[in-house]
């Protein structure tokens, strides 16, 4: 079967030998998987969580049971998340479920870009599968787990902002965006370089929408609010001159909330005593549990949040180098690899 996957000499589509199920296990004949950014930054090296499995944002048919599994069976139309956390850790129950040293010690074998992957049996019996309606379609299905992550980090906002600045317009921002704007957000602003993601922060919500290239953007953002600054600033790059914006544009008491992942070993510019003397909270958040997962599935079904407009681009495996390529040049929106 084709499989595209890391290896030393970066990436490859491979003839990969066909998963089997063992005990406790699914295999899962994959429909649909979004590239995600963080993909092209494990493929660039940068990222600094291992293992770097790429392929996260996988949905498909269940091809094959293992012995014991309970309630799913061969031809379920199935969302399986990549990583499961225990639930009873102290660093679960102090509130960091995505930080449990469970969470990321499974993936999904040998990723989600392959034809046919393994869903473990840790996954399996915690809960990572979720079952699709059958008015959801696979392509925006793919959509369950960036839209849990965007979820998260909405909910870890301190207080429900009344104005909020979106920085990066990517397929994540643009979830955020969406998000704040069914959470009553009032003025919701945007910073984007790609003239094609900026117009979909436009159509999606964002009031105004400015190009961190050649404008200020805090500037503009304090403008916008009298001068005051936003509630809250969302990060949605790992570009970290993003988050120095951010931490200016949000309002004294505000929040900065940290979404895309900054390249490992990147440096911050940033007046430290701004977080103190202006109480500005820096609040991150990765990843996502299945209390948001079912969440974002919910979103979809219903259309409440548009991700069906966000797919620009769509590739088969064997032509993975071209959604790298587009998706590195911010060409597309979002791209998704079929089959
Ligand atoms: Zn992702
Ligand atoms: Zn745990």
């Amino acid at each position: 079967m084709k499989a595209v996957v890391l290896g030393p000499a970066g990436v490859v589509v491979d003839d990969a030998p066909v998963p089997e199920a063992g005990p406790g296990e699914i295999i899962v004949s994959m429909r649909a998987c979004g590239l995600c950014g963080s993909d092209l930054e494990k493929i660039r090296g940068t990222y600094t969580a291992a293992p770097p499995v790429i392929g996260h944002e996988a949905v498909g048919v269940v091809a094959e049971v293992g012995d014991g599994v309970e309630g799913i069976r061969k031809g379920t139309r199935v969302f399986p998340h990549h990583h499961v956390p225990c639930g009873r850790c102290p660093t679960c129950k102090g509130g960091s479920p995505t930080m449990c040293a469970h969470y990321r010690a499974t993936n999904l074998e040998p990723g989600g870009f392959a034809e046919t992957f393994r869903v473990t049996r840790w996954n399996v019996e915690h809960g990572g599968v979720l079952r699709l309606p059958p008015i959801l379609d696979f392509e925006r299905a793919s959509f369950i787990e960036p839209l849990a992550c965007a979820i998260r980090a909405v909910d870890r906002i301190h207080a429900k902002p009344k104005s909020a600045l979106v920085l990066g317009a990517g397929p994540m921002g643009l979830l955020v965006i969406q998000l704040l704007r069914l959470r009553g957000t009032e003025t919701l602003l945007a910073s984007e370089g790609s003239s094609l993601r900026a117009e979909w922060a436009r159509r999606l919500g964002a009031a105004l929408v400015w190009d961190p290239m050649t404008q200020d953007v805090p500037a503009a953002a304090r403008k916008e609010t009298g001068g005051l600054g936003v509630d809250a600033a969302v990060v949605a790059t790992g570009n970290v001159r993003a988050i120095a914006q951010a931490v200016r544009a949000v309002r004294s008491g505000g929040t900065v909330l940290l979404l895309g992942v900054p390249e490992a070993g990147a440096r911050l510019d940033v007046d430290p005593s701004e977080f103190v003397t202006r109480e500005v909270s820096l609040v991150p958040s990765n990843a996502a549990t299945e209390a948001e997962t079912r969440k974002a599935l919910g979103l979809i079904a219903r259309k409440k949040i548009d991700v069906a407009s966000l797919v620009t681009h769509r590739f088969p495996l064997e032509s993975f180098p071209d959604a790298i390529r587009v998706a590195e040049r911010a060409e597309c929106v979002k791209a998704i690899l079929t089959p």
